[in-house]
């Protein structure tokens, strides 16, 4: 006979089985479905002769500090602490005379949990075991690390705009987990000189260098048992005391749920795409919206404003890259086309401008409003939902009026259903649709941050609710996170257009009809309307097509850092790069718009109107001859543009990559203490 042992963890079911002196452990991960796993293991015929069982974690019976004092007591002891490294929280159990003491623990935070770090490499496309392995190789950089929806768009940004490699990523992200571990040691208040790791996470070698860089004078120590540890305990626990033949998994109070989502499709109006159109002989438009999770690139018939070839693909942390792929598909749809004008949008919008050399670099939420405005004139609202950014759009007149942007959370975009339900429920995000509109009863998933909504998702399996139901809760948790967190308490307009990439999802529209108590319009190609708004509003402000580049020699160049500069053109020092594409140099980079102004000027045909003496003619008039002249000022020593052409020339010469690199001579000087008196 054998006595089995079982920890359901939040992303894997560990059973240990003791048999006389002999001891074998099982990890399986089960995809949000714990019970279905456990049942298929101790099925086979290894657990045939299994007497009693003992179960810890979600749905278990005994308690995880009882498991883990009981396979304390199987080591040779001597530990201060006990560190359980899972996939959801990380616990720190502080011994006292090798008992548990205390338990000390995060607040509820997926933030540097080992699942945030899965959910974060399986963006950049990679296996755990790369990520370990590449992580070896970067530095760590600051990452807005303390909340997982902050950590993950400050990722986005900072591949994006090339302030991080996704080596230096992989690195930050191990370094912020072992952070969050030793900020629980330092509660503790006492020297710990042997802490004992266990749980999944302590496979990952990176981690363990990370915890023993930080705190070298403790001996950070990793047993077979490890891995599973807990269940290990529980296992041990049953041999002592056998109670349960079977399995005693718990049951805990039940969610709610909401009206099945097939039941609004009257309230969801789509607009059918016009017909591709064939490419026109001449110069085409070409439309580029990078984003944070999908790069999207469009060409235009610059007479009938027409799409005739468009592409949309992941941008995996290097936009640029992406833009080219998309390039390259375009060439396959229509040919090697010449292109007349380009204009770009998109969280990258600028590092692309820079890349094509256009002036015409436009926001988000004008190049969203003139794809909408473009189908229909009356729109007066926009949902706009990307991968990982949300935005919420008035309009009057089709001029954009007030806007709002997820700032805070990203609970209300496509990143968080496409995480959700790959992560926890095994979907790929082109079935979520199909599995949502047939689910009867939507579980009414509570939590409205994306942080705790995995949580919940757990809560539900566990409680039975069906897949279908769980993904359906997820869409109407978008579309309320949206409301609620986006839009807020601005009032909604006549006339309700859902664009962006998370409105091909069918059943979000639905979830929004439902929410919003009135129609929603979902247009042509939902998610390009940012690259077709960005097309059509470089062919207003240009007025004519420039000079004709083909697609592929567009596609070509590679874009190269070539070095790095500290800007002395005020008294911030920003560390500013040096990139260059096709022979051309440009600077990139800063906190304020001077080098984007610096690239933007040269690749002006002709000078930009001064909008500010234009206002004040029409304002003012002739009548600004009645007001008094402006004080004479003493001559400045440099002029601004000097120091910026100062700055550039010595940057020349430079390859230190911050301030403090420098030549001692070219050191920026230290900022005096006073600046931040009296803040
Ligand atoms: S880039 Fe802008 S903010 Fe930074 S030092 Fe130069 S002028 Fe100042």
């Amino acid at each position: 006979m054998s006595f089995v042992g079982v920890n359901i963890g939040a992303l894997t079911v560990k059973v240990v089985t003791l048999r006389g002196d002999a001891r074998s452990a099982r990890v399986v991960a089960h995809q949000g479905r714990p019970l279905e796993v456990l049942s298929g293991l101790i099925a086979e015929p290894e657990f045939a002769d299994a007497g009693y069982f003992g179960v810890s974690g979600h749905l278990g019976h005994i308690p995880e500090v009882a498991a883990i004092q009981r396979a304390l007591r199987e080591t040779d002891g001597g530990f201060d602490a006990v560190v359980s490294l899972g996939g959801e929280s990380f616990l720190v159990y502080i011994l006292a005379d090798g008992k548990i003491a205390h338990v000390l623990s995060h607040n509820k935070c997926a933030a540097g949990s080992g699942e945030f770090f899965v959910q974060q490499i399986g963006r950049m496309g990679l296996d755990v075991e790369e990520a370990i392995r590449r992580s070896f190789n970067g530095h760590v950089v600051p990452l807005a690390s303390r909340c997982s929806v902050h950590c993950k768009s400050d990722i986005t940004h900072k591949l994006n705009r090339k302030e991080a490699s996704p080596d230096d990523i992989l690195r930050t992200l191990h370094d912020s987990m072992a952070n969050k571990v030793i900020a629980l040691l330092e509660k503790a208040q006492r020297e710990l000189r042997r802490v004992l790791l266990i749980g999944g996470v302590t496979r990952n070698a990176a981690m363990l260098a990370a915890f023993r860089e930080k705190l070298p004078a403790t001996g950070f120590v990793t047993l077979p048992e490890s891995p599973w540890f807990e269940a290990w305990g529980c296992a041990l626990l049953t041999r002592d005391e056998p109670r349960h033949p079977s399995p005693k998994i718990s049951r805990q109070p039940g969610l709610g749920s909401l009206p099945p989502l097939h039941r609004y499709a009257g309230r969801v109006q789509v607009i059918a795409a016009p017909q591709r159109q064939a490419p026109a002989d001449g110069p085409l438009v070409l439309g580029v919206d990078a984003g944070s999770t999908t790069t999207k690139a469009i060409l235009l018939d610059p007479e009938t404003q027409g799409v005739v070839a468009s592409h949309y693909r992941h941008t995996r942390g290097d936009p640029v890259a992406a833009t080219r792929e998309c390039l390259r598909a375009l060439v396959a749809q229509v040919g090697n086309r010449p292109v007349g004008l380009t204009g770009t949008t998109g969280s990258a919008r600028e590092l692309l401008g820079a890349y094509f050399g256009t002036a015409h670099v436009y926001n988000e939420i004008s190049a969203q409003a003139a794809g909408a405005t473009h189908f229909d004139a009356d729109v007066d609202t926009i949902f706009e939902i990307g991968g990982q950014d949300s935005k919420f759009i008035l309009l009057r007149n089709g001029v954009p009026v007030d806007y709002a942007m997820n700032n805070a959370c990203s609970a209300g975009t496509g990143s968080f259903l496409e995480e959700s339900a790959q992560g926890d429920l095994g979907l790929t995000v082109s079935d979520i649709a199909d599995v949502a509109l047939a689910a009867t009863s939507p579980v009414h998933v509570k939590a409205t941050c994306a942080a705790f909504i995995n949580s919940d998702i757990r809560l539900a399996q566990q409680q039975g609710h069906s897949r279908d139901d769980i993904v359906a809760g997820l869409v109407y948790a978008i579309a309320g996170n949206y409301l609620t967190r986006v839009k807020g308490p601005r009032a909604l307009g006549k006339k309700v257009f859902l664009q962006g990439g998370v409105a091909l999802n069918r059943a979000v529209g639905h979830a929004f009809a439902h929410s919003v108590d009135r129609p929603v319009v979902i247009p042509p190609s939902p998610e390009l309307l940012g690259a077709l708004g960005v097309g059509l509003l470089a062919l207003e402000r240009a007025g004519a097509l420039g000079a004709s580049t083909d697609l592929l020699s567009l596609a070509a160049p590679e874009m190269k850092l070539v070095g790095q500069f500290t800007c002395r053109a005020c008294k911030l020092f920003c560390s500013v790069d040096r990139f260059e594409v096709a022979g051309r140099r440009f600077p990139f980079g800063g906190r304020c718009s001077l080098y984007e102004n610096v690239w933007k000027r040269k690749s002006r045909a002709a000078a930009a109107p001064d909008l500010v003496e234009q206002r004040a003619d029409l304002v003012f008039g002739d009548t600004r001859r009645f007001l008094s002249p402006p004080p004479r000022r003493e001559p400045a020593k440099r002029s601004r543009r000097q120091r910026v052409e100062q700055a550039l020339e010595d940057a020349r010469s430079c390859s230190w990559r911050s301030p403090s690199d420098a030549p001692t001579a070219m050191r920026p000087p230290a900022r005096p203490a006073s600046v931040f008196r009296g803040r």
